[in-house]
């Protein structure tokens, strides 16, 4: 089988190294991919969002499947392209339609959904330009901290934490006033849960899912989770603190109510979907829906799936999930993102990476890098995620570490804290 996954980033290298292994992996296209990717498959520079590119390479290369590794072209529907185009219609294309990927796309559409299927949720009202008085009156008489969120997509930006009743309605006025453009034309105001987060991921055909597993991330760029936030500096899976019995919870009232609400809704599902969760006390709410998997979480979660990812997403393109049993390794994988200085700031490029052959108990996922006559260069603010698959979480976390001081560029900085705090 010919396959064609787009993306660039540590996720979708995690992705390539899995793939590559599968007897049912003919040929691997990753477009545009990274100054690893091409280990593991043939790398071509197009971007993620020229829908007419992809579907040109489709052709040529003869693919047979399609897997899309981030959000925006998905919001894009690069989905809907294919069914649209009889010349590729028949192509399966793993993530969901524009009208699935609006779970990611519109934070005030996935709290409406959520509220419709009655899925644990901060409580939250939903505000617009037109609206905006009453938006300011809605916080006056808010609980602090309150957060205000951007309805669209804004790189991970577009929420805000407000301590206080002024700052929180300046905030708002900034936001519908266009601080993050047609992203923040509408804006969820929401109450603030207390807890500690966590990921959880399913595969779903739309009518069967499997559930991957569960991972932790860590957003903030400094030691002990200070400083700005981050794509992700590093992850951990499984999460000690995510009992069977708490994920149990997570499948009766958030997992099944999403696919099923999906159904109800006429919404016809085929990819990942990521819950971006927080645990209260001993239960769980939902934060927010991602529409593909999370990055750093993919390169902690994908080495721990022992089943052959090929034959996975097959049976995702043929509904056939409910005859998939999922595999998932005993061990515990650690990641710790290494990170171009100044990021998540200004930072710069170009800078020639040694050391990724000297890895000793670790797996090294390409993120912001490329290859430049047969020299691996920093291309990114997030450039190497080093991942360590051990037999206890204290063991991947020392693995994991000691391998990323092993990697040297001008300006590298990782964290050394991520996964202690959970020891
Ligand atoms: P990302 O793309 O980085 O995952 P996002 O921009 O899509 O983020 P959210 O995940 O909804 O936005 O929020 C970002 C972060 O803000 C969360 O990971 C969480 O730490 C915090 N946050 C969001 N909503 C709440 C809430 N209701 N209570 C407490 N913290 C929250």
């Amino acid at each position: 089988m010919n396959i064609l996954l787009l993306g660039s980033g540590g996720r979708e290298c995690a992705f390539a190294w899995k793939l590559k292994q599968s007897p049912l992996c003919d040929k691997l296209i990753i477009a545009p991919g990274n100054g690893g990717t091409g280990q593991f498959g043939k790398n071509i520079n197009i971007s993620v969002n020229d829908f007419d590119a992809i579907k040109a390479i489709t052709l040529n290369e003869q693919i047979d499947m399609v897997i899309v590794g981030p959000e925006e072209p998905l919001v894009n529907g690069i989905h809907d392209y294919f069914l649209a185009d009889n010349s590729i219609a028949h192509i399966p294309v793993i993530g969901p339609k524009k009208d699935g990927a609006i779970l990611e796309g519109s934070k005030d559409f996935s709290k409406q959904f959520m509220a419709r299927h009655n899925i644990p949720t901060a409580a939250s009202k939903s505000f617009t330009p037109q609206t905006l008085a009453d938006g300011l009156a809605y916080l006056q008489n808010h609980a602090l901290p309150v957060v205000l969120k951007a309805d669209g997509l804004a790189a991970g930006k577009g929420v805000l934490i407000c301590t206080e009743t002024i700052e929180a309605q300046e905030e708002l006025k900034l936001m519908l006033g266009g601080k993050f453009g047609s992203a923040g034309a509408t804006v969820v105001i929401e109450e603030f849960l207390s807890g500690i987060e966590l990921s959880v991921f399913i595969l779903t055909d739309g009518e069967n899912y499997v559930t991957l597993p569960s991972a932790k991330d860590y957003k903030r760029i400094g030691q002990a989770d200070t400083g700005l936030n981050t794509g992700g500096m590093g992850s951990v899976s499984p999460v000690p603190f995510a009992t069977p019995e708490f994920l149990q919870k997570v499948e009766e009232r958030i997992i099944k109510p999403t696919v099923e609400g999906l159904k109800k809704d006429n919404i016809d599902y085929t990819g990942f979907i990521f819950f971006g969760l927080i645990k209260v006390g001993d239960d769980p709410f939902i934060i927010e829906y991602n529409a593909r998997m999370g990055d750093p979480e993919t390169e902690s979660v994908i080495p721990r799936i022992e089943n052959d990812l090929v034959a996975l997403f097959v049976a995702t393109a043929e509904k056939k999930l409910n005859s998939i049993q999922l595999k998932i390794s005993n061990q515990t994988a650690a990641t710790v993102m290494i990170v171009a200085g100044g990021y998540p700031g200004q930072y710069l490029k170009g800078k020639a990476i040694a050391g990724i052959d000297n890895l000793r108990h670790s797996t090294a996922f390409h993120a912001g890098t490329l290859l430049e006559n047969d020299v691996v260069k920093t291309n990114g603010g997030r450039v190497i995620a080093i991942t360590s698959l051990q037999k206890d979480l204290f063991t991947a976390l020392q693995c994991a570490t000691a391998d990323a001081g092993r990697i040297y560029f001008d300006g590298k900085y990782f964290r050394e804290d991520i996964g202690f705090d959970l020891i």
